[in-house]
């Protein structure tokens, strides 16, 4: 034993709510250090450490690795410290810190060892569908306000019994000390099953019924975590489709549970990237390649090669999947069509029961509705589609911090909103479409469910929104910023995109870089729909470099649901009005418009008439070039023609010989998509692959929009980087050819990784250009 030193650590990230002051003292006790352990009341830890030097290392070792699996070790200050010769090791009180402030915990699927009582017939927590301990469980979905005790949560409905109670207060016990959700048979939630009309099944095992009647062929709504699934076999084709037909939704793909990863490989391909993720305390649903081989009904998800997968994320999933014939079900969310998904019985019983045969219900409260995320793979690494469960509400550090809070509207499809307080930015969970009123009260509500919980002074707020002047989010951020006599800014939408990207990755307000936002649309500052832009942008302002060339959406939305309308929009670009119909004829696409050539003839009025909407937006030519190859002509779902189209792509043998042409036209660089679109009519007449046409121009694209950010660069000196953000910045086929690109010129690509490149990420950009634009610090 060497000379007796002291240390005093304070670890922040998440390090309260998922057993860390228990592991510290296990570890602590295990490599003899004497001292303390305790929470500051922020999302903080303090230890006070001595031992001789040996000692400290590997506990120092042991604190990094040994970690409780969804403990997230964010900083870790070191400083040296007067031995006080402590006799022991001690978890003291928590500290209540005002000036701090907690962060709250999001949720965190089932871990191994809560599993494995629940299979085991001599545990106490057999079949027990809610077993959760300081690793793993609820968090979020259940918390009414911080600190995350067990009072402040839906768990409070259920008193410990003796047995918890002792769990709960002796330290040695590692997952079950001082964990707030844990509960038992005798005393936790519990579980029972009803019909359509409410009905009760009288059965013994109510999970386990409920998995044999979707066996059957029923459809089953599922009380989970953060809100209801619809349950269904993924397997027949008549089931889904009686799912499709009740919930009136012909095409949008359904996301699966699978047992294990087991199953999961056998079904799809499973790279080690994905299985991390599957696998990971978050369970998001990941995208993954399907098997050709795979028994999965054609019907789940239409037109694309990809399955959303999930693993069981708590004990009720997990006994109701292994209970099923298949070990995988369509897991889709329970929401009445366009609305947000249920959460109380209620709403489950009033408007899930005209989609389903039966309902399994369980009667712990779920206060924040929380939707399962969404992660895909582009260029082999993870991006979220839907950032929400497992993920939201943890914060990000930004390097600015502000004296007065922000608070952040998001966009109008899929969005999420934000709040900036000091430096910490917490994105909301996913809300969805808010042009549906029940979902912009939902906005409303999650931002002054954080609002209340960080404790922000709404006088104090400054109210971010998009600047379309139509959104729902502007209004009520209007309506804000009125009520309280403060500030609104509104923000490009672009420019926040590519903010969101700088945001993620901590770089400084004083940076000046190029983003690429390839988009569905935007409102532009000059009025009209952008979508496919270079711009030279930092927290403080952009600058449009270049853009796709404008072309005309005749109907205006309708060319967004009929992506044929857009096609036609293109070509009045190229041909006059006889080449257009001699070509649609030609192709056969004139009958693929709802009203045939009819329909013709009101398009090209209205292109004539000039009431057509311009739009430089990356999704429109995409969805056109879909209808153009015959894959897609009516979107039933936000990005469902693109998506196919890159579906669809197959990679040709050697170079991509499609180029698009860049003109350089008033000061901006214009990628000509009329030209493009040219060249892949000429492709397709010389009988080139379908197929290859499509990977040719989604890489041509791609190709163009580095080229002009390589301008970018040198023409304003920039830093040798490209930011790619929007909806479309997960296509791997562009994406890979910005990564092209820049490879040549030896300049890195950033895309978005901690929040959404999406409009659900947004709101990301949104609070950190509020944040330059009004007094902060460098931090
Ligand atoms: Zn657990
Ligand atoms: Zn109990």
């Amino acid at each position: 034993m060497g000379e007796t030193i002291a240390l005093k650590l304070r670890v922040s990230g998440i390090v309260q709510g998922v057993g860390f002051r228990p592991f510290i003292y296990r570890v602590a006790v295990k490599n003899g250090i004497k001292g303390y352990v305790k929470n500051l009341g922020g999302s903080e830890v303090e230890i006070h450490a001595e031992a001789s030097l040996t000692n400290i290392l590997s506990f120092l070792k042991a604190l990094t690795v040994e970690k409780p699996p969804p403990a997230e070790i964010e900083i870790l200050e070191i400083e040296e410290a007067q031995p006080k010769m402590f006799k022991k090791f001690d978890i003291l009180k928590s500290g209540r810190s005002p000036k701090m402030f907690s962060m709250i915990p999001p949720d965190i699927g089932i871990c191994d060892n809560c599993l494995r009582e629940i299979l085991d017939r001599n545990s106490r927590w057999y079949m027990y569908p809610f077993n959760s301990c300081a690793w793993c469980g609820p968090r979020f979905s259940m918390i009414e306000k911080i600190p995350y005790d067990r009072e402040n949560t839906s768990m409070r409905d259920f008193p410990l019994c003796e047995n918890c109670l002792n769990e709960y207060g002796d330290p040695e016990n590692t997952r079950r000390f001082h964990a707030q959700g844990i509960s038992c048979p005798k005393c936790g939630p519990k579980v029972w099953l009803v019909n359509n009309s409410g009905e009760l099944i009288e059965t013994k095992d109510p999970i386990g019924y409920a998995a044999k009647l979707i066996d059957e062929g029923n459809i089953v709504a599922i009380k989970g975590l953060g809100g209801f699934h619809i349950a269904a076999l993924a397997t027949d084709d008549e089931v889904v489709l009686t799912l499709r037909e009740r919930k009136r939704r012909p095409q949008k793909p359904f996301a699966l549970m699978a047992l294990n990863i087991d199953v999961t490989k056998k079904i799809a391909y499973v790279p080690k990237e994905a299985e991390e993720l599957l696998l990971s305390p978050q369970k998001p649903i990941v995208l993954l390649p399907k098997k050709e081989c795979a028994l999965i009904s054609e019907y789940v998800a239409p037109g694309l090669n990809t399955i959303g997968i999930m693993l069981p994320y708590t004990g009720l999933h997990y006994i109701l999947l292994i209970s099923t014939k298949d070990k995988y079900l369509i897991m889709t969310s329970g929401n009445p069509k366009g609305k947000p998904m249920c959460i109380t019985n209620d709403c489950a019983l009033n408007k899930l029961s005209k989609y389903v045969d039966y309902i399994l219900l369980h009667n712990r409260r779920i206060v924040n509705r929380v939707d399962d995320s969404v992660v895909r793979l582009t260029l082999g690494k993870p991006v979220f589609l839907r950032r929400s469960r497992g993920y939201a509400p943890k914060w990000l550090t930004l390097p600015i911090e502000v004296k007065n809070p922000i608070v952040a509207f998001g966009a109008e499809l899929a969005t999420a909103g934000a709040i900036l307080i000091r430096n910490r930015a917490i994105l909301t969970q996913y809300i969805g479409d808010v042009d549906d009123y029940e979902t912009l009260e939902f906005m409303d509500e999650a931002l002054k469910f954080l609002c209340r919980t960080y404790r922000i002074n709404p006088n104090e707020a400054i109210y971010v929104s998009d600047i379309h002047p139509y959104y729902a989010t502007t209004r009520l951020a209007e309506e804000y910023a009125d009520k309280y006599g403060s500030v609104h800014l509104r923000v490009q939408h672009h420019h926040a995109h590519i903010v969101s990207v700088m945001a993620e990755n901590y770089m400084k307000p004083s940076e000046e870089v190029v983003g690429i936002a390839i988009d569905g649309v935007g409102y532009g500052i000059d009025g009209k729909i952008w979508g496919g832009e270079v711009l030279i942008a930092s927290y403080g302002g952009f600058k449009r470099f270049g853009h796709l060339k404008y072309q005309l959406m005749p109907g205006g939305d309708l060319a967004t649901k009929y992506p044929l309308r857009m096609l036609i929009g293109i070509l009045y670009s190229i041909f006059d009005e006889e080449e257009i119909l001699r070509f649609l004829s030609k192709t056969n696409l004139v009958n693929k418009l709802r009203y045939g050539v009819r329909e013709l003839g009101a398009i090209m009025y209205q292109l004539k008439s000039k009431t057509a909407p311009e739009t430089s937006s990356t999704g429109r030519f995409l969805d056109a070039v879909a209808a153009l190859l015959g894959i897609c002509f009516e979107r039933t779902y936000e990005g469902e023609p693109a998506m196919k189209l890159e579906a669809y792509a197959k990679k040709p043998e050697g170079d991509s010989e499609v180029e698009a042409k860049i003109v350089y036209e008033k000061g901006e660089y214009i990628i000509d998509t009329s030209e493009l679109m040219l060249r892949i009519i000429e492709k397709l007449e010389e009988g080139i692959d379908k197929r290859i046409i499509a990977y040719q121009v989604q890489y041509a694209l791609g190709k163009a929009f580095g080229k002009v950010a390589i301008e970018a660069i040198k023409t304003y000196m920039l830093k040798p980087l490209i930011i790619v953000s929007g909806g479309a910045a997960v296509n791997d086929i562009i994406l890979k050819a910005i990564t092209d690109v820049a490879k040549e010129g030896d300049v890195e690509v950033y895309v978005n990784r901690k929040v959404p490149p999406g409009d659900g990420g947004i709101a990301l950009g949104q609070v950190a250009i509020a944040a330059y634009s009004f007094a902060y610090e460098e931090s």
